[in-house]
């Protein structure tokens, strides 16, 4: 079955064909770095990760270019808040967002494109614009693009070109010709940032830096261009006009968008201070998990964070590691056979969902129902299913991220989680069980209760045995 996808530039779900066959040139807008990445860049670049680790699966090469903007009216803004050299400000935040973004196992792009290091081709680029006649420079040193000049405009974003933005006419702004004009360069300020142009000193505006970079890198047509839904007006609309106004030819055939992060059905956003920052997020909750509680829903549809998800997440990969470390015990001289029908099954299951517009909802429906059939194989004695089974989830859910931690550590690292949360160590949990041992021994049964009871209220749970008391953590 081939691959599906829902093209925004189309509204429709069309089968997926690169331009160049084998071959796919991927573009995503990447993070303007005015300040610390939050949930929602974290999620925007696990669904971009997410399909091109699967283009690469199903055999395609991907070169996929993502961009960071480090110059933009934001960071000039923060920077001079925060008395600090924009640029210096911007690599700052550059390096910890990377680091950020490695840590969920992001596979880093083909190519890091940033803003500032090509501005030379975004001046070409306008120069060229202005000789075709799609732009025009104003007196004070602004250059804008013409809307007029482009008759699609409006098209892709589905909107009136007479319909002013908010439904009452503005005064506009002084030298230009539209109101929808944007600028494709700005002049500097005084004190701001800049660079030499034939306008004169000043700076790119923001939608022309992934114009030019995606061409510089990829070429006039790229197979996917994605970003996330908001930057569908006026961003993506600016990219398309000034790309095509330039050469003429389609700038991307597939345009992927994702969904929206809300927290508890709210916005993030700086006057609410509900934002999650993504530093907060790794240092808070497991990868895997993240990655699990972010890919179960589906990548068009916004996310609405709920207290407690991540905790779900993390309960139920602790209840999935809890199974393979009892699979690897039982199976120690069982070996994984290659081929074996439940791989290929799982690996069609897997494919079917994902060819469907990479329906990841769908994907962890079957993981869910297969730890069900792990549980039963496991109960059931079948040591050689178990294991291919396991091994099987393994390989296939990996193209997702998960599964690549030892049990053993995974459990470990939750557990320890839970229990500081709690006030306790293991330590303290060790002896309290060996005291109960005693009173059991001395047949100070209510005593031997009590000791239960109180490390019940603490989110511990005993299982007895004929030789030994086991506990664990009680996640729900
Ligand atoms: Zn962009």
């Amino acid at each position: 079955m081939a691959l599906k996808v829902y093209n925004v530039l189309t509204k429709k779900k069309e089968e997926f064909r690169p331009e160049n066959r084998g071959k796919v040139k991927m573009y995503a807008c990447g993070i303007t770095v005015s300040d610390h990445a939050h949930i929602g860049h974290a999620y925007q670049a696990i669904v971009f990760d997410m399909i091109r680790k699967y283009l690469e699966y199903i055999g395609y090469r991907v070169v996929y270019v993502r961009n960071y903007t480090d110059v933009d009216d934001k960071i000039i803004d923060k920077a001079r808040e925060l008395k600090v050299d924009p640029r210096e400000y911007a690599e700052k935040l550059i390096h910890k967002t990377d680091h950020e973004l490695y840590e969920l196992e992001i596979k880093p792009p083909s190519v890091l494109a940033r803003a500032t290091e090509c501005i030379d081709e975004m001046i070409e680029f306008i120069e060229k614009l202005i000789s075709k006649g799609h732009a025009y420079a104003t007196d004070t040193g602004d250059v804008y693009f013409d809307v007029k000049t482009f008759p699609r405009y409006g098209q892709f974003s589905n909107r009136d070109l007479n319909e002013s933005v908010s439904g009452v006419r503005k005064e506009i702004e002084p030298g230009k010709r539209n109101e929808q004009d944007f600028a494709l360069w700005k002049r500097a300020g005084s004190d701001e940032i800049y660079w030499e142009s034939p306008w004169g000193r000043g700076r790119p505006g923001w939608h022309i830096e992934c114009s030019a970079m995606s061409i510089k890198y990829l070429g006039e047509t790229l197979d996917i261009h994605g970003g996330g839904q908001e930057l569908l007006f006026p961003h993506h609309e600016n990219e398309i006009a000034q790309s095509e106004a330039l050469t003429g030819k389609q700038f991307a055939r597939y345009w992927l968008h994702n969904g929206l992060v809300y927290i508890d059905g709210q916005k993030m956003s700086k006057s609410l201070g509900n934002s999650i920052l993504l530093e907060t997020m790794i240092k808070d909750y497991n990868k895997e998990a993240i990655r699990l509680m972010l890919l179960q829903n589906n990548y068009r549809s916004n996310l609405n964070l709920l207290p407690g998800m991540f905790e779900k997440a993390e309960a139920k990969l602790y209840h999935i590691y809890q199974l393979f470390r009892q699979v690897d015990k039982l199976g120690r001289k069982y070996l994984f056979i290659e081929n074996n029908e439940i791989l290929q099954k799982i690996d069609q299951d897997f494919q079917t969902a994902m060819n469907n517009d990479f329906n990841t909802p769908v994907v962890f429906a079957n993981l869910f129902y297969y730890i069900k059939e792990l549980e039963k194989i496991i109960k059931e004695e079948r040591i050689q299913e178990a294991v291919n089974l396991k091994e099987s989830l393994i390989r296939i859910y990996g193209v997702l991220g998960l599964f690549q931690q030892e049990p053993n550590d995974y459990i470990i690292e939750i557990k320890d989680k839970y229990l500081a949360k709690n006030n306790i160590d293991s330590k303290e949990v060790r002896k309290l069980i060996a005291e109960r041992k005693k009173l059991k021994e001395n047949n100070e049964f209510e005593q031997a209760d009590q000791i239960r009871e109180q490390l019940l209220q603490k989110g511990i749970v005993l299982k007895d045995s004929k030789e030994k008391t086991d506990w664990d953590v009680l996640i729900k």
